[in-house]
Order: structure tokens, then sequence, then C-alpha cells
């Protein structure tokens, strides 16, 4: 044990689960924490969230939970007019509260479980977190999660963790189904 006690963001529970155990094997002491204004619509960030709670259950894991700061509207209001660099707004606004929420809880680092994922920008994410977390007291914990991509997915399937279909906002569901879409028009 290092002793070092980390608020991990959690985006999602398959997302979490190497992160954490990674950590932990390297002795940090793991708390989650979820906030994720971007996911669209509510029905989702609910199926997301019982993920979150499953995986916790399984790993044993604390997670705070920001349901009260579920405000869709000020993700969109944040990435409106600037829909093609949404990502990195998306990001900074999680990462900022994540850094928020570890600073009043007395957290040694924060981190997030962003970088697992192989469709995220990875280096945006690593250089916005540091940037976020400047030369503060609550450092950014960078690691390259994505290391764990297939152990995440194969113990999410063994545990029957929800996997979602597209990242999260409402931009990113009409992309992943626009075909649908396509196949429509293309009949009439
Ligand atoms: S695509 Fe994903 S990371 Fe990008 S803005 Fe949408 S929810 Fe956020």
């Amino acid at each position: 044990m290092n002793n070092k006690r980390v608020l991990l963001h959690i985006c999602c529970g398959p997302c979490a689960i190497y992160p954490v155990q990674a950590l932990r094997a390297q002795g940090y002491d793991v708390t989650g924490l979820y906030f994720n204004p971007n996911i669209h619509p509510l029905q989702e960030y609910l199926k997301r969230r019982q993920g979150v709670e499953a995986t916790a259950k399984r790993l044993d894991l604390t997670v705070i939970y920001k349901d009260k700061d579920y405000d869709p509207a000020a993700y969109l209001r944040n990435v409106v007019f600037r829909e093609k660099n949404r990502c990195f707004h998306c990001y900074a606004m999680r990462l900022e509260k994540t850094l928020s929420v570890a600073k009043r809880g007395g957290f040694d680092c924060f981190s997030t479980t962003l970088l697992y994922s192989k469709f995220q920008n990875h280096q945006t994410i690593a250089d916005l977190g540091r940037d976020i977390a400047g030369q503060g007291e609550t450092p950014f914990l960078y690691q390259d999660f994505r290391e764990g991509w297939q152990q995440g997915i194969d113990l999410s399937r063994e545990w029957n963790i929800y996997r979602q279909q597209y990242c999260g906002c409402i931009y990113s569901e009409m992309e992943r189904y626009h075909r649908e879409l396509e196949k429509v028009m293309a009949k009439r």
C-alpha cells in the first residue's frame, strides 16, 4: 500500500474495471466519482449508473454519485457552436469537477477511466488533466490504462455489466445510429 488516496472519475462500469484493479495493484486507495452530465438521454445515464453500481459491488469500491449535478443543459451550453471540438470541453468539464471534489475530500491525486478507452482522444485527456491540475497540491495521476483493454472487456462480459453502444452525448448517439436513418431514406 502506498497510502495514497486517488479520486477516479468513472464514465461507466466496463471502463472502471481495469483502472481500479491496476491502481490497487500499485497500492492506491481508490474512490470512484460518477459525474457525467454529457450522457443523453437520462435513461442511458441511469443504465450506465447501474453498471457502475454493479461494478463497484464486484470490486468492493466506494463511489460518489454526483446525480444532483446531472445537468445535460449545462453540458450542451458548454459545447454549442463548438460541436467539432466538443470532446475537449466534455473532458474538461468532468476533470474539473473531479479535481474540485478531490480537493474538498483531501485526496492525494485524481484520475479518470477515460484513459482506458481506445475510442477517446488519449493525449488530449492526459494533457488536460495535467493542465487542470497545474502546480496545485492535487496532481493528475496519468496512466495508460488501455493496456488492460481486453481484460476489462472480458470481465465486464463475465459479470454481465451494461455495455453502452455510443460514447454518451446526443451527437455521438446520432453518429452511432445515423446509418439507420440513411437506410430509411434510401427506401423512399
Ligand atoms: S463524443 Fe463522447 S467525449 Fe465527445 S462530447 Fe460526446 S460524450 Fe463527450
